[in-house]
């Protein structure tokens, strides 16, 4: 089963607990949040410049920044202890000389 299939599936509870957890994360990071820097909506798989089905859960990607599709900023997610959104993008702090950041 794919990704996009997984996330179609018409009754999650039927599902195996492996692929419920799996269900979760895709819908998780398929919530478009908005750009620090420029507001563009944008959800974890678009920033990161893959498609759904290429996101393999037991990857690490940590050497695959995230980049904003309509500013180039770079983006981390971030996971809030508290917060009404299930999570937000931060921008990744760049050093005052690099061009980006006139
Ligand atoms: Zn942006």
């Amino acid at each position: 089963m794919t990704n996009r299939e997984l996330m179609a599936h018409p009754d999650p509870t039927k599902l195996s607990g492996i692929e419920r957890q799996r269900y979760v994360v895709l819908h998780f990071q398929s919530r478009r949040m908005p750009c620090p820097s420029c507001g563009t909506r944008q959800n974890w798989y678009e920033a990161a410049r893959i498609s759904v089905d290429d996101y393999d859960p037991h990857q690490h990607y940590d050497g695959n920044p995230h980049r904003c599709i309509a500013c180039g900023r770079r983006l981390v997610k971030i996971v809030p202890v508290i917060s009404s959104d299930p999570w937000h993008w931060s921008l990744v702090p760049m050093p005052p000389d690099t061009p980006e950041a006139a």
